[in-house]
């Protein structure tokens, strides 16, 4: 970090703006915003600094600049196009230890100021140490899109309860769970909608209640293939709420980098037929910790009813009564194939798509092959690296012509994504003799070949032209 980010007191205190042209008048508008008594500077004015003085809202001098006036100052900009002077004031406010601000140019600067998102008292601040002010802009715009302007009003109501809820709960998870509950649930939603009222009459409600009373809730999370960029906001936000995450061996570090940071953690593994806690044992622990009051993320690779087992991890918590939301996410099928240049269906080469599990039981797999062995269609098996050989063999008995253009997709949509392109009847001699890890998911069909005749290059997914 090259500065420290903070928010600076300058309520009743007197602060210098050296220059009185538009940039200055913006600074002295966030000065005056910020409480501060503001002292102006400058041989000339324009109309916007003339008339918050003709309002008397901030003393005016209209003199050259001189260093008697950075006397007892606590904060000093310079907004002047005079590069010597900049210079000038910058030095003299240094020496003085007074923090000073010299408008584009951070060499002057002891601090700099950041864009803001403005939902007072809420304020976010951005700022990309001067490298790219337009990048950092545009977050702002960004941000200013997603935040909602109610977020003032409701950070306002919280700060009218905060020493009440203090007094409640002593424990500061207890709190929080309180606040988290409010933010992101009756008590916003009733804010957003102006009714202010009612918000506060829900709040004393809540307060009530004992947090014992109140059940947890199970976030059945669909995490997507890899890349974090396919989360969908909703999974993004049931994340971020968590107190708890339970995650297992297909959720991508650049997914787990975005939980709530100080979420409990647990590790629910899954090796194919090395289950490092039983699914039996998973589905009583996300009852066991809701109906401690937690809220838990049950996070998953891909999506959550796409051989997730998230149908038995609902049932059981559907049978103890446990609320529970499922978000759905990118599965391996679609991630993987639109990050490899594979259309899954094309009006020439393919009008059905199928998932199946290749995963082998006893040495096979319980396929219906005569019903996959067609033309036309593609087919997507999930766990089916290990099953690569016997799912060649038995579609080609089944009448699949040798030459079917296979690709197996390694790690799909994370930086290790790996492409490797072949035949149906070369499959097996390619798994056997190249390394290729898990998860990895085998693509069979015509479709394969669009691949090559979009000339694709898997590093450029996203913005490759059409
Ligand atoms: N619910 C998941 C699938 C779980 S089954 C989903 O919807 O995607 C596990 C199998 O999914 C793996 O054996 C592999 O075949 C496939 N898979 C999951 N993520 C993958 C990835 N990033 N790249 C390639 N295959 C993946």
């Amino acid at each position: 970090m090259e500065y420290l980010p903070i928010f600076f007191n300058i309520k009743n205190k007197p602060c210098l703006v050296i220059g009185a042209g538009e940039i200055a008048f913006r600074k002295i508008s966030l000065l005056l915003k910020a409480g501060a008594e503001v002292t102006c500077v400058a041989t000339s004015c324009c109309s916007n600094v003339a008339d918050i003085v003709d309002q008397k809202k901030i003393k005016y001098i209209n003199k050259e600049f001189n260093s008697s006036f950075i006397k007892d100052q606590r904060l000093i900009i310079s907004a002047t196009d005079d590069a010597s002077l900049n210079k000038y004031v910058s030095k003299l406010a240094s020496s003085a230890n007074i923090p000073v601000n010299v408008v584009d140019s951070p060499d002057l600067c002891s601090f700099i100021m950041p864009s803001i998102v403005d939902r007072s008292p809420i304020v976010v601040a951005i700022s990309s140490a001067g490298k790219a002010p337009v990048l950092a802009r545009l977050i702002r715009a960004k941000l200013e899109s997603t935040i909602p302007h109610a977020y003032g009003k409701l950070a306002e109501l919280a700060g009218i309860f905060r020493s009440q809820v203090k007094n409640k709960f002593n424990n500061i998870e207890d709190r929080r769970y309180f606040w988290e509950r409010a933010f992101s649930g009756i008590v916003a939603e009733k804010v957003f909608s102006g009714k202010i009222d009612e918000a506060k009459s829900e709040l004393e409600m809540q307060l009530e209640q004992s947090k014992d009373s109140q059940l947890g809730e199970v976030y059945l999370v669909g995490g997507g293939p890899g890349d974090p960029d396919l989360l969908t906001f909703k999974a993004l936000r049931l994340m971020q709420q968590a107190d708890v995450i339970l995650y297992d061996r297909l959720v991508s570090d650049g997914v787990m980098d975005l939980v709530r940071r100080d979420a409990e953690l647990i590790y629910v593994g899954k090796e194919k037929d090395n289950h490092s806690v039983p699914q039996g044992n998973i589905n009583q622990l996300l009852v066991d910790l809701a109906k401690q009051g937690r809220r838990v993320c049950r996070l998953k690779g891909g999506d959550p009813f796409i051989f997730g087992r998230g149908g038995e991890e609902i049932e059981t918590l559907a049978e103890n009564g446990v609320p529970f939301q499922v978000v759905p996410g990118i599965t391996a099928a679609s991630g993987c194939s639109t990050y490899s240049g594979i259309p899954l269906t094309h009006r020439d080469y393919s009008q059905s798509c199928r998932f199946v599990t290749g995963h082998l039981k006893d040495g096979s797999m319980n396929l219906p092959w005569s019903e996959l062995a067609v033309e036309q269609q593609t087919i997507v098996f999930y766990m089916a690296l290990n099953g690569a050989q016997h799912l060649s063999e038995k579609l080609i008995v089944h009448g699949m012509r040798k030459g079917m253009p296979v690709a197996l997709v390694e790690k799909g949509t994370t930086p290790d994504h790996r492409v490797h392109t072949t035949t149906l009847e070369e499959l097996p001699g390619l798994v056997a003799n190249t390394e290729i890890h898990a998860p990895t998911l085998i693509i069979v069909g015509e479709v394969v070949k669009l691949r090559e005749k979009l000339n694709w290059f898997d590093s450029e997914n996203i913005s490759k032209p059409v």
